[in-house]
């Protein structure tokens, strides 16, 4: 029997193939991957330096414990060259190994944004996307005491706490005029990078990098406005790019991310998406909770039960202990925002339809307003 074949050892690969053997325990599993298959929580790399944690120390299970929680069988450091749908098979690294698959899940994940820069420095700017650019980042920060991060967005933003917690003189760049400005109102995230700044966080806002040139200690980052900030090391957080690459060459939907409808179903027979790869019904989201819930479905349709899958109201966490906040970003524009006062260092933003009244965003901030999460997202329904 050909396996069903996963690409990627993520959390998206590694949960479905997880919910999947709840239903099918014998179904041969083969999963490829470009990394080392080792499964760890990714979210945790942006708090695990105040914790002192290494990437070694990230790691839950490597590949071989991987193989035998889930009765499979994990190929790694293999990067998948190419599909050929009309025989369904995968082309594998490095020897152009042709492989078949009953059905083809797609959990690929996604790439690190790259800003396009000029001068000498604009090469050695890091990113922190997996446990490999973490060790990297790791190693990197050996002997700095100052970091600058291009982008205040969430992933931004946690770096420059953990970095802060750690001891790190750190500056945060970003074109717009506040911090996860695509997640909150301005006047939350103005509050927002208050608190960080209470924390020693320093932030450049309303300012627009363009050219990073190497020192003889360090890096100078020229911003548009003639500013000229120093850093030890600069890291780049100005979001992700769904990987679709593998699936614009063979001739697969694409938009966002690779195209799916409510049943994780690409536009090829037998090819499944989800996870940071994947437009699910429309929607592209990068997250924990989402990933779980497509991973719950598709694994009942691979195991011969067709499921869509139903997204709750999902709530984000934004792991900065100097201001903790969960924000849930409302889908569209059309609503209108009210940011009721501050009390106690909390603030509570909610969002409402222009039309309708009907709540379909919050955001709350300080450790007093996150108790209200619950009520707000029992409104949300
Ligand atoms: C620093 C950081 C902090 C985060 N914090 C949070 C948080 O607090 N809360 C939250 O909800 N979300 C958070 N996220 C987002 C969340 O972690 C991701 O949405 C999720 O981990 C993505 O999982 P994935 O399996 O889709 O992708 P990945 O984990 O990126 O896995 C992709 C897999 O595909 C493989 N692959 C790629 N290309 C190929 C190829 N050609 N051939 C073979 N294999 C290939 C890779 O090797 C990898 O195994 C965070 C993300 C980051 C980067």
């Amino acid at each position: 029997m050909d396996p069903i074949i996963i690409l990627g050892t993520g959390l998206a690969g590694y949960t479905v193939a997880r919910e999947f053997r709840k239903y099918d325990s014998s179904t041969p599993l083969l999963f490829v991957t470009q990394d080392d298959g080792c499964a760890y929580s990714k979210p945790m790399l942006s708090n695990a330096l105040s914790m002192k944690k290494s990437a070694t120390a990230l790691v839950n299970f490597d590949a071989l414990a991987m193989e035998k929680q889930l009765n499979a069988t994990i190929l790694t450091q293999r990067s998948v060259e190419s599909i050929d749908l009309l025989r369904s098979e995968i082309v594998v690294s490095v020897c152009s190994e042709r492989l078949r698959y009953s059905q083809l899940v797609m959990a690929l994940g996604a790439e690190p944004r790259r800003m396009v820069l000029a001068g000498s420095g604009a090469a050695d700017i890091l990113s922190v996307n997996d446990l490999r650019d973490y060790a990297r980042f790791r190693a990197a920060l050996e002997g700095c005491r100052s970091v600058a991060i291009l982008g205040a967005g969430l992933i931004g933003c946690e770096f420059a706490n953990d970095l802060a917690v750690a001891g790190y003189a750190v500056a945060v760049i970003d074109p717009a005029g506040s911090p996860l400005s695509r997640l909150v109102p301005q006047e939350m995230g103005a509050a927002f990078a208050d608190g960080l700044r209470r924390h020693g966080v320093r932030f450049h806002l309303g300012r627009t990098p363009v050219a990073v040139e190497l020192r003889t200690e360090g890096y100078q980052i020229m911003l548009e406005d003639g500013g000229l900030i120093e850093a030890d090391l600069v890291v780049s957080a100005i979001g992700l790019m769904p990987r679709m690459g593998l699936a614009k060459a063979a001739g697969m939907e694409t938009g966002f991310g690779i195209r799916t409808d409510n049943m994780c179903r690409t536009s090829a027979p037998g090819v499944y998406a989800l996870g940071d790869c994947a437009e699910i019904d429309g929607r592209v989201q990068p997250y924990v909770l989402p990933i779980m819930h497509a991973a719950r479905a598709l694994a009942r349709t691979l195991s011969g039960t067709p499921t869509p899958v139903a997204f709750p109201v999902m709530p984000v966490s934004v792991k900065t202990p100097a201001l903790p906040a969960v924000v849930v970003a409302p889908p569209d524009s059309r609503g209108v925002w009210t940011v009721e006062p501050p009390l106690l260092q909390s603030l509570r933003a909610v969002c409402r339809d222009r039309d309708s009244g009907r709540t379909t965003g919050f955001s709350l901030m300080g450790s007093e307003a996150i108790k209200g999460k619950g009520a707000l997202l029992q409104e949300m329904g």
